[in-house]
């Protein structure tokens, strides 16, 4: 007979049992969340606190909006999986919904940021018939193998080797590096248009503007990797609206959904996988694609995009006012915003925490804030002077 499962509610006892059933890959916040409503999440305790995380960039909507909650519940009691041997109108009409925002050709639908990557760099290698990726210094893309080939850290790459040769790293915000570094062989140029975990990294537009035509001169493809900037986070529906750069393939997934699992591609018109050369059992699924559309109608009726350019750049200014000496540099785009600190900056993710306001620190050094797009102004006037005082 097997043991008996006895249902954990209070924190200690979450965290014993995680400590003992799940694989310890996580560094977690001593925090057990239960509930969440907008830009607030609440803990098992009935702490609140405003949430500048967003589940990485994910709740742009934030959390449990009543029309995602309604979508998901909907589908859930009609069809919640069919595979991809059928049709469903729910994913013909998010794929044309999303080929209408993003202006690209045609979409392909997985469940996560690295299959969509893995799925790019597939298509980039059958459209080409070429191998090699370049990628860019402290670009992340992902932790399945394609993926982690072109992400850089080497303390995710190494225990992992050999990975897919033929990746070449250049650093970010150079075009002369990629000119210089492009073979006969090279597939593909992978880049974020705003580097996330690489600590929100901003480059020139016209830097994007010189990596298409090094991509057009050299017959190689143009990927940039949108799976944190996408579907407002930046101030545009997706980050290379900024620089109109158009790539050839653009990945997606975190915000997609509007917190429900989902990944996506879109490629320009002319690329595209044939028949059986790619596969997802769940990709476009029911949920996903009933999520994925209510998601995009609530950024739309709620003007989430231009509330999202407005918050950011009140945000970033009211950063900047706080004249702090620990500040070196706030940076960002939208509600994408970096600020980096002269020291590691996990204690005041930290203080942070203690003080009713989730923040996360990448790259040690910066304070990433990425709150849902509907954070309110008196939200954001709290989350600053906290910032401020720590
Ligand atoms: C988070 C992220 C990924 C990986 O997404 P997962 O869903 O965690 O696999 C890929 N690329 C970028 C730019 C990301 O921010």
């Amino acid at each position: 007979m097997t043991k008996e499962t006895t249902l954990s509610k209070d924190y200690n006892s979450i965290v014993e049992k995680d400590s003992k059933y799940v694989m310890q890959t996580y560094t977690r916040q001593p925090l057990a969340l239960e509930s969440g409503q907008g830009s607030i999440v609440r803990d098992i305790e009935g702490r609140e606190f405003i949430d500048c995380v967003a589940g990485i960039a994910v709740n742009n909507v934030g959390h449990c909006h009543p029309k995602i909650v309604e979508a998901l519940s909907k589908q859930a009691g009609k069809l919640i999986h069919t595979s991809n041997l059928y049709y469903t109108d729910v994913q013909a009409n998010f794929a044309e919904e999303l080929v209408n925002i993003s202006g690209m050709g045609r979409a392909f639908f997985c469940n996560s940021g690295t299959e969509a990557v893995e799925a790019a760099m597939k298509l980039a290698r059958v459209a080409t018939g070429k191998k090699e990726f370049i990628a860019t210094e402290n670009s992340f893309h992902g932790r399945t193998m394609g993926s982690l080939t072109v992400t850089y850290k080497s303390t995710y790459r190494k225990p992992f080797e050999p990975l897919i040769q033929g990746e070449r790293f250049v650093p970010y915000n150079s075009a002369q590096a990629i000119r210089d570094t492009v073979t006969e062989d090279t597939a593909a140029v992978i880049v974020e248009p705003i580097q996330g975990e690489g600590g929100i990294n901003v480059p020139s537009d016209e830097y994007l503007r010189e990596v298409r035509e090094i991509c057009d001169e050299n017959e190689m493809l143009l990927i940039f990797d949108e799976v944190q900037t996408g579907f407002g986070r930046t101030g545009k529906w997706f980050c290379k609206d900024h620089s109109k750069v158009k790539p050839d393939i653009m990945t997606m997934a975190k915000a997609i959904g509007g917190g429900f699992p989902m990944g996506a591609i879109v490629a320009r018109d002319g690329i595209s996988f044939e028949k059986s050369q790619h596969a997802a059992t769940f990709g476009g699924g029911p949920l996903a694609c009933a999520a994925a559309l209510a998601s995009i109608n609530v950024i739309r009726d709620e003007k989430l995009v231009e509330r999202s350019a407005e918050m950011g750049q009140y945000f970033m200014n009211e950063l900047n006012s706080l004249d702090n000496d620990s500040i070196v540099e706030v940076r960002g785009r939208g509600l994408m915003i970096g600020v980096e600190i002269n020291r590691a900056c996990a204690d005041i993710v930290d203080l942070a925490r203690d003080n009713g306001i989730l923040l996360n620190c990448t790259s040690e050094k910066v304070i990433r804030i990425a709150p849902p797009l509907i954070i309110t102004k008196e939200q954001i006037d709290k989350v600053v002077e906290i910032i401020g005082q720590i």
